[in-house]
């Protein structure tokens, strides 16, 4: 389990606290418990102008990869979720949002070689 990536709630509190708010008001208070705990992994990498979305844990491949559902806290803010896991946060069109979560990922390049590099030992 990588433990390096930084916590969301470190990084971008105001949309850690939308998001645990907003989980709170639908209802999932178990998944809201999950979002402090939360930790940037990667960016989408979709390459949309628009797009700030990330991944906040790794997902299984094959079948079990495909069981995730979305919870849209509005309509440019979706948590995704598997086996009652926070595995990606979509944020769109948040212009408010977007810098400061892309500014995360600037090194982006090197925190994935640095994983791959600890995959292999
Ligand atoms: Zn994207």
């Amino acid at each position: 389990m990588p433990n390096e990536a930084p916590l969301m709630l470190d990084m971008v509190p105001e949309l850690a606290e939308e998001i645990e708010r907003g989980l709170r008001d639908s209802g999932d208070a178990e998944l809201a418990e999950q979002v402090a705990g939360l930790r940037m992994l990667k960016s989408c990498g979709c390459g949309d102008d628009f797009c700030a979305s990330f991944r906040t844990a790794p997902v299984p491949e094959g079948p079990a990869g495909r069981k995730r559902w979305g919870i849209p806290l509005d309509n440019h803010l979706i948590i995704h979720v598997l086996q009652n896991q926070i595995i990606e946060v979509e944020v769109l069109f948040r212009d408010d949002l977007r810098p400061k979560i892309r500014a995360v990922f600037g090194d982006e390049a090197d925190w994935r070689l640095r994983q791959k590099q600890s995959d292999q030992n």
